[in-house]
C-alpha cells in the first residue's frame, strides 16, 4: 500500500491524500483497489456518489447521452437533458424558487450566487459564519473560514466579508437553544457595527456546517436568520452543496427548519459524480442578473444533466431520502455506542447520513492526533472515512444514500475496532 501511495503522490506533490488506496473500481457502497481489496466507502467521494458508485441507472443514462450529444452550449443551443432537469428540479425546490442556472462545481456555484446577490441588491458585503466552507476559488475562499491552509498565502482576498459566530453548541458548552440565542445576538451586534445592513447583500449559511465539523444548524437559528434577512432586505443563501439531495434525511438540509431560502446552491449529490452544480432563485431575484454576467463553457453539460436526471429518478424511486433518515438513525445510534465506550469521542452529531465524531482530549481541547489515528486504522481495516472540524479532530461519515443496515452495522464494528 505504501508503494502505491508514493506512486500517486509523485503525480502531484501538492496532493494531500489521506489514505494510500489506489481505487480500481467502485460498486454501490464499495471501492475496490487494484488488488481487488474491498473497502466500505463512507466518504462517497466527499458526499458526491449518493446513489452509490456506478449505479446502473446513472451509468446507462450517461452512456446513452454520450452517444447522442456530449456538449451543447446553452448560450447557443438548448438541449433536452438541461430543459428536463430544470423542470424536474423545479418540482423539488422550495415553492417560489423557479429559476435555475448551471455551472460545474460547488465553488463556481458559490461565486455565481454571490454575483447574483450583489446584482440583485446593489450591495457589496456578505456575512458568513465561523467554520464556514464555501470553496477554494477566490471569492468562495473569501467566504470560507474553516481550514487556514485553504487561504494561507493566496491573499489579498475579497473585502467586505464579515464573520459571525456559529452556534456550535458543543464547543460553546451550551445547549442548542442557548447557542442559537448567543449567535443571533452576536449577528445583531455585527449588523450594527461591522457590516451595515444597507451594505449587506447576502448571508451565506450551510444547513449543517460541513468542513467546519458536521454541526447541524439549530432550527431556531435558521429561522432567526430568515427574520433578520427579511427585516434588512438581505438575501439568505443556503449553501446546500453538501446537504442537498437527501443527505440529511430530508430533501434539503433547510427542510428540517422549514426556513425559506432566497438562493439555493446545489452540487455534489446532484449528478452522482458527474460535474454539475446549480444556483436556484425566484425570478424576481434571478432576473436581476444581466445576460452574460453568469456562465461558463461547460455549465449544464448534457451528459452531466442526463446523469442528474437519472440520479433524481433513483433518489425518488428507491426512496433514498427516507433511507437516509432511517440508516442515519441506525448509524447515529451505533456511533453513540462506540463513543460511550471511548471517552475520547466527546460528541457524536449530525443529520441523516451526515454524521461526525468529535475527538476531545481530557482537557477539553480538540484532539486531532487521535482522530487522525482512528481514521488511518479504519482505512487499514477496510473503512474509508474523512476528517473535518476545527482542527481536523472530527471524523465524519457520509456514505452513499443506498447504504443498508448490514453495511451500517459492519461500518460501526470496524469503527469500534479502529478507535
Ligand atoms: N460549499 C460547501 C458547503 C462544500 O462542502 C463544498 C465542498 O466541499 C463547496 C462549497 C465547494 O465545492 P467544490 O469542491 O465542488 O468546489
Amino acid at each position: 500500500m505504501a508503494e502505491k501511495a508514493s506512486e500517486s503522490a509523485a503525480l502531484s506533490p501538492i496532493l494531500k491524500q489521506a489514505t494510500p488506496v489506489l481505487a480500481a473500481r467502485g460498486e454501490g457502497v464499495y471501492i475496490f483497489d487494484e488488488d481487488d481489496r474491498r473497502y466500505l466507502d463512507f466518504t462517497a467521494g466527499i458526499g458526491v456518489t449518493s446513489t452509490g458508485h456506478c449505479h446502473p441507472k446513472v451509468v446507462e443514462a450517461a452512456q446513452r447521452q454520450v452517444g447522442t450529444l456530449i456538449h451543447g452550449q446553452y448560450t447557443t443551443v438548448m438541449h433536452r437533458p438541461l430543459l428536463e432537469l430544470t423542470e424536474r428540479l423545479g418540482s423539488v425546490l422550495p415553492d417560489g424558487i423557479d429559476r435555475l442556472f448551471y455551472v460545474n462545481s460547488g465553488s463556481e456555484a458559490v461565486e455565481a450566487a454571490l454575483r447574483l446577490a450583489r446584482q440583485a441588491t446593489g450591495r457589496q458585503n456578505a456575512i458568513v459564519f465561523q467554520g464556514s466552507f464555501h470553496g477554494r476559488t477566490m471569492a468562495a475562499a473569501s467566504l470560507t473560514t474553516s481550514g487556514v491552509k485553504i487561504r494561507a498565502g493566496i491573499g489579498p482576498l475579497m473585502p467586505g466579508v464579515a464573520v459571525s459566530p456559529f452556534p456550535y453548541a458543543y464547543r460553546l458548552g451550551m445547549t442548542e437553544e442557548q447557542a442559537s440565542e448567543y449567535a443571533l445576538r452576536e449577528l445583531d451586534y455585527l449588523l450594527t457595527t461591522v457590516s451595515s445592513p444597507s451594505d449587506t447583500a447576502a448571508i451565506f449559511i450551510e444547513p449543517v456546517l460541513g468542513e467546519g465539523g458536521y454541526v447541524p444548524v439549530p432550527d431556531s437559528f435558521l429561522r432567526g436568520l430568515r427574520e433578520r434577512a427579511d427585516r434588512h432586505g438581505i438575501l439568505l443563501v443556503m449553501d446546500e452543496v453538501q446537504t442537498g439531495f437527501g443527505r440529511t434525511g430530508k430533501f434539503w438540509g433547510h427542510d428540517h427548519s422549514g426556513t425559506r431560502p432566497d438562493i439555493v446552491i446545489t452540487a455534489k449529490g446532484l449528478a452522482s459524480g458527474f460535474p454539475l452544480s446549480a444556483i436556484a432563485a425566484p425570478s424576481e431575484i434571478m432576473d436581476r442578473a444581466w445576460p452574460g454576467s453568469q456562465g461558463g463553457t461547460y455549465g449544464g453539460n448534457a451528459v452531466s444533466c442526463a446523469a442528474a436526471l437519472a440520479t433524481l429518478d433513483v433518489i425518488q424511486n428507491e426512496g433514498l431520502v427516507d433511507n437516509s433518515a432511517q440508516m442515519g438513525e441506525r448509524l447515529h445510534k451505533g456511533l453513540r455506542g462506540v463513543a460511550d465506550a471511548h471517552p475520547v469521542i466527546g460528541d457524536v452529531r449530525g443529520l441523516g447520513l451526515m454524521l461526525g465524531n468529535e475527538f476531545t482530549a481530557p482537557d477539553g481541547s480538540p484532539d486531532a492526533a487521535t482522530a487522525t489515528k482512528a481514521h488511518r486504522i479504519a482505512a487499514e481495516k477496510g473503512l474509508l472515512l474523512l476528517t473535518c472540524g476545527p482542527q481536523g479532530n472530527v471524523v465524519r461519515m457520509i456514505p452513499p444514500l443506498i447504504v443498508n443496515a448490514e453495511q451500517i452495522d459492519a461500518a460501526v464494528d470496524l469503527w469500534s475496532a479502529a478507535v
